[in-house]
């Protein structure tokens, strides 16, 4: 086999076993014995989160003959991953039981101890849930680390919808962002080169063209809801991992996320970031960025600086700023935005 042959081997790691439903963490014992798992787990879990499903969780694996510990994490830093490592030498395999913190967690210390991790997320506020990427926070502001996929994720839709809608809307920006985060992957390939995969990138879009068509019943605590955005999440995070990076659902929207983290005093939710950038970067894109805006407002995903409760001198910053950010990933933004451009930009489509 010749060099380019090798070259063109490729690994995608997809979750092997998916369960969206009401209740469906009542199975999380049968999926554990169904994959083989045994031994001792530890649910990593956030102080709100088990009380919703992490101590129940605890309970129904260890009548099931597990040895369960839990541990409690309050941010997504590597501080904490080192301390659920150190807990974990005989460990055979964890659960990341909560919104984004806990499965970040141990989505990474559990590739770091090769072991396998169930993701078990109960609310879905962004695309991590079944993604190979962890979102770590450095400094003021956050890095993706490449990670491992979840051998399992069980999503409860009863928990889901009864988590604050505000985390369901921001779930539905971090979607509709794919929109221009494939646009700009097309145009990086196109300008730049580099990996692209159409199977990716299809499968990415139609995730956001997913919540684009059933906006309108997307409502506050509705299990549909809830089912609807939470299989579309795992289907942006399965385009990740077919892609083998973040690119088909982290584009230019995505950096002027990174940089308010940055910049803004008090930043708002990743996906309500993320919807926002979407309509401004959608612009630059000639794309519809009406319709974006549109569907944001009508499931209730904040769609301006006000709404966010971000200054606008700190969504003009975060636009000058945005293509610093990952600066080797290519996309509209290219060598960044002049202050007049930024300042155009973000009042032609009423984000200030
Ligand atoms: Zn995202």
């Amino acid at each position: 086999m010749n060099e380019e042959n090798l070259n063109l081997s490729k690994w995608m790691q997809l979750p092997r076993c998916v369960i969206i439903g009401y209740d469906a963490i009542n199975d999380v014992g049968k999926v554990c014995k169904d994959l083989g798992l045994s031994g001792e787990a530890i649910v990593v879990t956030g102080p709100t989160t088990r009380k919703i499903a992490g101590d129940t969780i605890a309970d129904l694996l260890s009548d099931e003959g597990y040895d369960i510990s839990v541990i409690e994490v309050s941010s997504a830093s590597m501080h904490e991953v080192e301390r659920v490592k150190e807990r974990a030498s005989k460990t055979s395999f964890l659960l990341g039981v909560g919104g984004g913190k806990s499965i970040d967690i141990a989505k990474l210390a559990s590739t770091q101890l090769n072991i396998p991790f169930l993701s078990i997320p109960t609310a879905a506020s962004h695309d991590g849930i079944a993604s190979s990427r962890a979102s770590i926070s450095q400094g003021k502001g956050s890095v993706s680390v490449s990670a491992q996929a979840p051998l399992a994720v069980i999503a409860d839709t009863r928990i889901i919808a009864s988590a604050p809608h505000r985390l369901l809307a921001s779930g539905c920006g971090d979607i509709i962002s794919n929109y221009t985060a494939v646009k700009d992957w097309q145009l990086a390939h196109k300008l730049r080169g580099g990996e692209y995969s159409e199977y990716a990138a299809t499968l990415s879009q139609m995730t956001a063209e997913i919540i684009i068509d059933a906006a309108g019943s997307i409502k506050p605590g509705l299990e549909k809801s809830a089912r609807i955005v939470t299989k579309a999440l795992i289907s942006s995070g399965v385009a990740m991992s077919i892609a083998g990076s973040s690119r088909p659902a982290s584009g230019s929207e995505h950096k002027f996320s990174h940089a308010l983290d940055k910049i803004a005093p008090k930043p708002a939710l990743h996906g309500e970031q993320c919807g926002v950038g979407t309509i401004m970067m959608m612009y630059l894109h000639n794309g519809d960025w009406r319709l974006i805006r549109d569907t944001l407002k009508k499931i209730g995903a904040p769609t301006n600086a006000k709404e966010l409760d971000i200054a606008d001198q700190h969504i003009i910053e975060a636009l000058i700023h945005a293509h610093e950010i990952r600066p080797e990933r290519y996309t509209i933004l290219g060598d960044g935005l002049t202050r007049e451009a930024a300042e155009n930009l973000a009042r032609i489509t009423n984000v200030i």
